[in-house]
């Protein structure tokens, strides 16, 4: 269902102008206007869905699903090295449009204007404590 004050609802309602990539009846792609790199894409659901956390399965599966020809049109297009694919989910993510959306961001070298870090904890758990964790979170599901 389309959200009256959500501008990707109104990007695939076509009320608001954007660069097509690619279209079917469920998902719309089309370039991200920051371009954060060449040929930065972001996949869609066309159904009004605000992040992860609220999406259904179904929805989220035809999301993904299109991601690997989209990916690889990019990569025939630009020939990057590499591509991250980024979901933010809230504001403390870096969410800032309430649809989700998946971008696609084509890799070409350190200063191509994404830069992805975390520090690495890997010496800080014993498998014990991860086990105890893993059992939390699959008990929550
Ligand atoms: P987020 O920060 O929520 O993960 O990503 C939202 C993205 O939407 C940003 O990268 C931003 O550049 C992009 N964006 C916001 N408004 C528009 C718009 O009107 N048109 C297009 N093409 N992209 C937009
Ligand atoms: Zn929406």
């Amino acid at each position: 269902m389309k959200h009256d004050d959500c501008i990707f609802c109104k990007i695939i309602a076509g009320e608001i102008p954007s660069a097509k990539v690619y279209e079917d009846d469920d998902v719309y792609a089309f370039l991200d206007i920051s371009q954060v790199t060449t040929g930065h894409t972001l996949v869609i659901p066309k159904t009004h869905t605000s992040d992860i956390f609220e999406t259904p399965e179904d929805v989220a599966a035809k999301v993904f699903a299109r991601v690997p020809k989209i990916a690889n049109a990019i990569k025939e297009v630009y020939n990057p090295k590499g591509v991250n694919l980024l979901n933010n989910n809230g504001i403390f993510a870096g969410q800032s449009v309430y649809h989700l959306h998946i971008h696609i961001i084509p890799r070409y070298d350190d200063n191509d204007g994404f830069n992805a870090q975390w520090k690495t904890r890997d010496d800080q758990f014993y498998l014990e404590e991860l086990q105890d964790m893993a059992k939390e979170i699959h008990d929550a599901i």
